[in-house]
């Protein structure tokens, strides 16, 4: 059913292209299916139409996720449709991969210590403070016992199933008491600072992370390799002060902490709750998918990607990061590809091309792709090209990695070395450097196949305010583009020493 549905919307994407190839003045136009024609398509005014918006202040710097970077992720979607590629993600053209983003209801997040009949209601950030970790709805009440100082030998004589237990922090790190806990059914740690406390008050040191939860901050889940979330044991880290005061209620007096042991010091209730869906919110990385047309071969399937958001916009001073070059350029290279492949089409093999969020987070929707891959019926991944910043710096300065010095130097990138000269880049030098700091790190890592990146470098405006597309050299993008279609076009041969 998918397949039929792409080859329908093929054949309009198609004639569209087509009338408008034929419009051109005085030359008859190239035949349609010949790289002639598909390289034709390629035109730098639009891909400066397209950086223009994609780069616009209105799209508030693309940052994953942010109304921009949806924005941006509808305007390709959209794009697509118009061209008549089919959806390439299983329920349309987003493939969507959670994100948490523990953006506190602070309304309803609260701990109430209970001593004897009188209950201290802590404030959240004044009184007692948590980090955003996993986050997860949650209530729990119970009693509390008093494990000494926070090691695992102290409070593992204690029975502490269905129990808080409070323990003294020194500034140490204790996640092997939190593992012990957890497994043996704590409801949670509650710390307070021992006397040798060496680290910065709880107020300071929570500050960052309080502001990340209030601006509802988003990072990847922690999850174990199946992919599923890892319980987290909750930590609440309570003033001196605040606790000082729950328990000279309790002890009837101004008292120190009592001895370390398995008698109930106090009760302890503690609510959690997050905006949205508990604090997980949706990404997408946007899919088109073009079915080859050869019967074994279009199981083949070429992954073409490029990273669409960007760093969004300064919470410090408000200043957008248009981010033109890095990724526009890649953007719209890859917008262009995608028509010159509706002309170029059918392919005998198959293309998937993968617009990615995420990037600058830390490569997250080419893992979350590359971690559960989808692909129709018995598709496989054969190779990955990848374009990152492709518009800045002298016209025919192209770099490409892996290089015949890195283990993973491979067929791809020889085609890249044969069709690069083609378009003005004579040689293509070594961003061996950045091995690590694009999409095609994951795609060669997660799903060990060939890949190869290209980019034309790092320079003045890079993550800065001022990446603008009135910096861009457009024909350089539309040269890179051309080199890809290429690319993609010797990938047809029948035998590919990948
Ligand atoms: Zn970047």
């Amino acid at each position: 059913m998918r397949q039929l549905i792409a080859a329908v919307l093929l054949a309009c994407g198609g004639l569209v292209v087509g009338a408008r190839a034929s419009g051109g003045a005085g030359e008859p136009a190239p035949t349609r299916g010949t790289l002639e024609a598909a390289l034709e398509t390629i035109s730098a005014d639009e891909i400066k139409a397209d950086i223009f918006f994609l780069a616009s202040d209105e799209l508030g710097g693309r940052d994953t996720v942010s109304p921009g970077q949806r924005v941006a992720a509808r305007f390709i979607r959209s794009r697509l449709e118009r061209l008549g590629i089919a959806p390439g993600a299983p329920t349309g053209y987003f493939y969507e991969y959670p994100l948490v983003s523990p953006r506190l209801r602070e309304a309803d997040t609260w701990l109430r210590l209970r001593a004897g009949e009188t209950e201290l209601e802590c404030v959240f950030a004044g009184d007692y403070w948590f980090s955003p970790g996993t986050p997860r709805d949650l209530q729990l009440e119970g009693d509390v016992i008093f494990g000494g100082e926070c090691d695992k030998r102290a409070i593992g004589k204690l029975d502490v199933a269905g129990k808080w237990v409070l323990a003294l922090d020194e500034g140490k790190l204790f996640g092997d008491v939190e593992t012990d806990l957890l497994e043996r059914g704590a409801l949670g740690l509650l710390l307070t600072p021992a006397e040798k406390y060496s680290k910065k008050p709880y107020a300071e040191r929570f500050d960052g992370q309080v502001a990340s939860m209030r601006r509802g901050d988003v990072s990847w889940p922690r999850t174990d390799a199946s992919g599923n979330v890892k319980p987290q044991l909750p930590v609440l880290y309570v003033s001196r002060a605040t606790l000082g005061r729950a328990w000279s209620k309790a002890a009837g007096k101004d008292s120190e902490l009592p001895k370390p042991g398995p008698e109930t010091v106090l009760r302890a209730t503690h609510r959690r709750a997050y905006l949205g869906d508990g604090g997980r919110v949706m990404a997408e990385n946007v899919c088109g998918w073009i079915p080859g047309s050869d019967p074994k071969l279009k199981d083949e399937v070429i992954l073409i990607s490029a990273h669409y958001d960007h760093v969004g916009t300064s919470t410090r001073d408000g200043q957008i990061y248009n981010g033109a070059d890095d990724n526009g350029s890649g953007t719209t290279g890859l917008l262009a590809l995608a028509e010159a492949l509706v002309t170029r089409a059918p392919l005998r093999r198959s293309v998937m091309l993968l617009w990615v969020s995420g990037e600058e987070k830390g490569l997250w929707g080419s893992q979350a792709w590359t971690q559960n891959p989808w692909l129709p019926d018995n598709a496989k991944p054969l190779c990955n090209l990848n374009i990152d910043m492709i518009g800045r710096n002298a016209p025919d300065k192209l770099l490409i990695t892996p290089t015949s010095k890195r283990a993973e130097y491979n067929g791809l990138v020889r085609l890249a070395e044969q069709m690069a000269p083609l378009e003005g880049f004579p040689e293509l030098g070594s961003c061996d450097a950045y091995w690590g700091r694009s999409d095609h790190a994951n795609f060669a890592k997660n799903l060990k196949i060939p890949v190869a990146f290209l980019f034309s470098d790092v320079h003045e405006d890079y993550h800065k305010p001022t990446d603008d597309p009135d910096k861009i050299d457009y024909d350089k993008i539309r040269r890179v583009a051309r080199t890809v279609l290429r690319m993609v076009d010797g990938l047809q041969a029948d035998k590919l020493d990948l």
